[in-house]
């Protein structure tokens, strides 16, 4: 009698470790797709946001997918906001919703891109070198989900000197 109630209790000890497997399975996919929101060691305030090609291609247009994933550039004046002229707003990624730019800080370059003094907050956007098209550009990028925004030059107006030439297609509206 003893030994079988081991048994039993094996099989439900057994059970009730499937279970749990099951759990943790489920588990870890909640986990990818708020893969999401991950706290980055030792970058300040900005929380990274991590996600797969795969996460990115579902959660954006094709278009977005190309210029944010895949630094890509919009034809000029074909995308959003470059001739948007609302002193209030405020643009965000459109990977992630992070507030990036402020319609205070735009101008009127004549590129056909949105162009903006400064970010909205120094440490929103960060930049990165780079080296293609035979040229050295600072490539801009949203500081929580890395998506590719544009570049920066040296040729923008006071108070910073700086034209941040961003794709409309990497920004909403707030
Ligand atoms: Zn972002």
């Amino acid at each position: 009698m003893k030994r079988r109630s081991v048994l039993g209790w094996l099989s439900v000890t057994a059970l009730g470790a499937a279970g749990a497997t099951v759990g943790l399975a489920n588990a870890t996919e909640e986990a990818k797709k708020g893969a999401a929101v991950m706290a980055a060691p030792g970058t300040g305030s900005v929380e990274k946001v991590v996600k797969t090609d795969a996460e990115w291609k579902k959660a954006l247009t094709p278009q977005e997918f190309h210029v944010l994933r895949e630094e890509g550039t919009e034809r000029a004046f074909t995308g959003k906001f470059w001739d948007d002229h609302d002193e209030k707003a405020v643009y965000v990624c459109a990977g992630c919703g992070l507030e990036l730019f402020a319609g205070a800080h735009k101008f009127d370059s004549g590129t056909g891109w949105p162009s903006f003094y400064q970010p909205i907050k120094a440490e929103s956007v960060e930049t990165k070198t780079d080296k293609s098209f035979f040229s050295v550009r600072v490539e801009v990028h949203c500081a929580r989900c890395g998506g590719h925004m544009g570049h920066v030059f040296e040729d923008g107006p006071k108070p910073t000197g700086l034209r941040y030439c961003i794709n409309g297609t990497s920004l909403n509206k707030k």
